[in-house]
Formats: C-alpha cells, structure tokens, sequence
C-alpha cells in the first residue's frame, strides 16, 4: 500500500512596523496536524485569540484525528473550530479589555494514506506547491474577495486595496460560525504552505511561487518568505507553516 510522509519548518514573525505578533502557529509532525492563526482585537487581546485556536484546535485533532481518514477528520474539524469559537467567546466575556476578540484559523490535517483535508475561516491561506506551480487551496472570507467574485476587483488589485484587511467570518467574534473544508489528494513532492495574510498581501503569488521554487532546505524557505515579505515593507505579522510531503517505498 502507497504512503506518505512530510517534514515541516515554520517561522513567524513581528515584521517591520508592528509592536507584537498577534499571528500563533501550531505543528504536529507526527500526527500530520498544523495551524495558522492570525488574532485581531486591541490590548493584545489578538494573540490570546490566534493562541486559543491554534493550541485548542491543534490538540482536539491530535487527538481525534489519530489513524482518522479525511472523510472522519471532517466532524472532528467542525466540533474542533466551535469549541476554540466558543473558548474564544467565553474569553472575551471574563475580560472586557478583549471584548470582540477573534482570529482567522486555517488548519491543515494529512492522512498518511494519500489525503489532506484543510479548514479555514478568515484571511489565512493554504496553498500547494506541486509541480512547480503554486495553486491556492483556499478562499479569503475577505470584503475584498467578494469585490473579485463580483468581478469589482482584480485579484491584485484585491491584494493592494486599503481594506485587504477587512474579515467577513472570524472565530470567537461571530457565534455558529463554520469552517469551509477543502479536501484532496496527495501527490509527492508537494509542499504545503500555511500563511497569515502578511505574507499574502506583502508578496504576489509569483513571488511565492519563485521563493518555493529555489532548492534548499524548508527552513530556509520559511526564512527567505519571511524576509521577502518583510523587504517588501513588513506591515503586519507574518508566518509561514510549510509541510514537504513524500511518498514513502513500499514496504518500509
Ligand atoms: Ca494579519
């Protein structure tokens, strides 16, 4: 039977103009689960956010994703984002100076039998290098994403705009809010990347796609994104999760 198995490097970063990283990220190599979250709300009240829901939806899909197909990760994925939702929430509630706290999640599970199942809500990104091209797994819950599926903007205009930042569907702020799951397969030699929006909206697609492309190690590729993003003016906090996936000989 054909398996697979992946690394993972990750890195995130303050950038140039912000006085805290209000991005979290989490990885389990082993159990094939990885976060990126990326919190809003003042008096650091967004990195409480992006933290419940990385650590909260992390560890329940560890748990309850162990040896789980895609299609069993599916109900573990919603019951995990309405608990790190209602955490979040409940939070918020016990401390006024967070009132309105909440985050984007964008979560990625893989199934060493050949498939990957991703959750998101928010502006954070999964994407798939494969075979040299990059190709967005995702869709933002963005005002500015809307303005391109009616046909308003241009994806790069999208990417400019001074309200790129704006969210239609956070986690903690809106109640029953779920996730848009994408499910597929894998290939080898894939690599995944997770980001928060100050990577996205820093760098085009072309130029991920360029920094995914030169050889070297997965970390050196987080830090060469990161850097980019940051030469690039760094106004926000950024992270990068990156998960290189290989099939495994037969057998071993
Ligand atoms: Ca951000």
């Amino acid at each position: 039977m054909q398996r697979f198995g992946w690394t993972c490097a990750g890195l995130s970063d303050v950038g140039r103009v912000r006085e805290t990283n209000e991005d979290s990220m989490y990885a389990d190599e082993a159990a094939g689960v990885f976060v990126v979250a990326d919190g809003m709300g003042g008096h650091a009240a967004g990195e409480v956010a992006s933290a419940i829901a990385a650590e909260r939806i992390g560890a329940l899909l560890c748990r309850e994703c162990d040896a789980a197909t895609v299609e069993e990760a599916r109900a573990a994925f919603l019951a995990a984002f309405d608990a790190a939702g209602k955490e979040i929430a409940a939070e918020a509630a016990r401390h006024a100076e967070r009132w309105g706290m909440g985050t984007t999640a964008t979560v990625l599970f893989l199934d060493a039998r050949g498939d990957y199942l991703i959750g998101q809500i928010g502006d954070s990104r999964a994407y798939v290098y494969r075979a040299g091209e990059l190709h967005q797994l995702t869709r933002d819950h963005s005002w500015v994403q809307e303005q391109v599926d009616l046909g308003v903007l241009t994806p790069e205009q999208a990417r400019l705009h001074p309200q790129s930042n704006l969210i239609t569907r956070a986690l903690g702020v809106d109640r029953d809010v779920s996730p848009d799951l994408y499910a597929g397969e894998l290939r080898d030699g894939d690599v995944f990347l997770l980001a928060s929006d100050g990577l996205s909206d820093m760098l085009a697609p072309t130029a991920i796609e360029e920094a995914l492309a030169r050889p070297g190690t997965l970390e050196a590729t987080a830090r060469s994104l990161v850097d980019e993003a940051n030469r690039a003016g760094g106004s926000d906090n950024v992270s990068v999760l990156l998960v290189a996936v290989s099939r495994e000989q037969a057998g071993a």
